[in-house]
Formats: structure tokens, C-alpha cells, sequence
């Protein structure tokens, strides 16, 4: 039986692997897991120990967070995309004088009969869009005004939170959906409009990859926009929650 002090641990989330890393730390009695969102989507998956939204004000925001909540200790788990965050928290963790350790997503890589097309920026990707085809937009809700000035394509656009505007369909339709995807769902779903191009992130894990094995099915090219660099990668960085959870037992012991 645990008898010493329980440690406060700060989660930034809004991934599947921080709420799996929050589901376990809540049931060893030394961790009280505390996880981050941004408070992007209106409904996040549920997650186990305590929850807090909303930015904490840029570096030094967060570096008080972390003193005045007494956090023992920061895990980045944090979307491979959301490169602001995760600078801020390697910035806020020197700050403080707390360890830091972040979760790397493997990224997908491409089989021999994959089209995959590289575009650095989701402003690329929708440049490099043919005119006259029907695409598949997977890179978020956040990220949509270059292709809505694509006048010369359709686009079937996939959100999680339901768009607040309408969208005329001569120029696409939006749908809301959360993952994760079978293969055979994306494959009736390409299929039913006529999706002639995709363009995705390079999310990596398993809950939005089966649009990629769709569109191989499908032989269909994909516009994959690459991963932002790292503001600072020179910390603690592990590619399996395991590897988190062994790192934060060093950290404590
Ligand atoms: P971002 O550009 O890296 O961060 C922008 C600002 O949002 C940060 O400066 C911070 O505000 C706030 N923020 C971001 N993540 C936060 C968190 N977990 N807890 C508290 N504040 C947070 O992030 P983003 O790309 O907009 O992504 C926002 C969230 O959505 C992240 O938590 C990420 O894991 C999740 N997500 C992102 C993507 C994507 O493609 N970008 C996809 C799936 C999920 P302050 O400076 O005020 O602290």
C-alpha cells in the first residue's frame, strides 16, 4: 500500500495515447493524473483522473501552472501537429524545473503500392490539388481555408465537431464523424463520391489509417502533408506508452 505523497502529473492531451496514459497512471495510487486540452472539439473522448481545458497563456503561463499545481512531472502526449504546444512545454518545463518526456507517434510510412504525394504545409497540399477532382480533406477543421479557394475542385471535407457554416454543395459537402475507421467504411465512402484524390496527415496509429488503406484499395493518389519540425526535440522522447511509463518510474523513484 502506497503510503507516501501522490504526485501530480500534468497530461497535455487531446490524443487516444493520453487518454490510454491517463488510464493508467489513475490506477496507481502515487500518480494523480491531470490531463490538458485545448478545448478544440465540443465533445472529447473521456478521459480518467482529472481533466482542466483551455491554454495556459503561452510559456510563461504554463511554467506558473506547473509551480502553482505542484505537477511532479509533464508528459507531451499531444497531436505529432500540434508543434506550439510542444515547444511551449519544453520551454515551460526548464522554466519550472520539472521533467518533461513527450510521446512520439510513429509515422506511417508508405508500401510499394501506395501514390503518396509530399507537401510541407496543408497550404501546399491544397495547391497541389488537380483541378476537376473530387477530393477527400482529412487534415482538420482548422486548416480548411486553402482549399475552399480551390474554386475548380469538389471537396468532401471530414471534421469531427460539425461545421457552424453552411456549405454550398456545388463546391462539396462537409461531414462530422469521429474515428476510428474501417477500411471498408472509407472504401463505400470514397466510393459513393466519387473521391478521386486524398489529402491527410500523417497522423500515424491506427484509429484514421484505414483511409490510407482505403485509398490504396482504391489506387487513389494522397497528398500527405508532412509533419512540422520539432521546435526543440532534444528531450526525453518515447514512441510507446510503455516508454513513457518506464521514464516516469526512473523520474519518481
Ligand atoms: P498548437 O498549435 O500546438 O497549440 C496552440 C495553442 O493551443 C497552444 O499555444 C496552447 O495555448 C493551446 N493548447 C494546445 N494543446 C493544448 C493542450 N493539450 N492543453 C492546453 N492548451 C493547449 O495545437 P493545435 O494543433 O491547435 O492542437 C490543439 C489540440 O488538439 C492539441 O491538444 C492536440 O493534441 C489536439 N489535436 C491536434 C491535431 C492537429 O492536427 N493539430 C489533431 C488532433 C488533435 P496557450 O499558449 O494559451 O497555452
Amino acid at each position: 500500500m502506497w503510503a507516501g505523497p501522490v504526485l501530480k502529473i500534468l497530461i497535455l492531451g487531446g490524443t487516444a495515447e493520453a487518454v490510454e496514459l491517463g488510464g493508467q497512471l489513475v490506477q496507481d495510487k502515487r500518480f494523480h493524473p491531470i490531463t490538458s486540452l485545448a478545448g478544440r472539439t465540443l465533445s472529447p473522448a473521456p478521459s480518467a483522473g482529472e481533466r482542466r481545458v483551455g491554454g495556459f497563456g503561452g510559456v510563461d503561463g504554463l511554467a506558473a501552472y506547473l509551480k502553482a499545481e505542484n505537477i511532479a512531472a509533464i508528459i507531451d502526449v499531444t497531436h505529432p501537429y500540434a508543434a506550439r504546444i510542444s515547444g511551449h512545454a519544453v520551454e515551460a518545463s526548464v522554466k519550472a524545473g520539472r521533467p518533461l518526456a513527450r510521446y512520439c507517434r510513429p509515422t506511417w510510412q508508405p508500401t510499394d503500392a501506395d501514390n503518396w504525394i509530399k507537401a510541407n504545409s496543408v497550404e501546399e497540399a491544397a495547391e497541389k490539388v488537380p483541378p476537376g477532382c473530387c477530393v477527400f480533406v482529412t487534415t482538420g477543421r482548422q486548416e480548411l481555408a486553402p482549399f475552399w479557394k480551390r474554386k475548380d475542385v469538389w471537396l468532401l471535407v471530414r471534421v469531427i465537431d460539425p461545421l457552424k457554416v453552411a456549405i454550398d454543395s456545388e463546391r462539396g459537402i462537409v461531414i462530422a464523424a469521429r474515428g476510428p475507421f474501417s477500411i471498408e467504411s472509407e472504401i463505400d465512402l470514397m466510393g459513393k463520391h466519387q473521391i478521386t484524390w486524398l489529402v491527410s496527415k500523417n497522423s500515424g496509429g491506427p484509429s484514421t489509417y484505414a483511409k490510407i488503406e482505403a485509398a490504396r484499395a482504391l489506387g487513389l493518389p494522397v497528398i500527405m502533408v508532412a509533419r512540422p519540425k520539432p521546435i526543440d526535440d532534444s528531450g526525453e522522447q518515447h514512441d510507446s506508452i510503455q516508454g513513457i511509463i518506464d521514464w516516469l518510474e526512473r523520474v519518481v523513484d
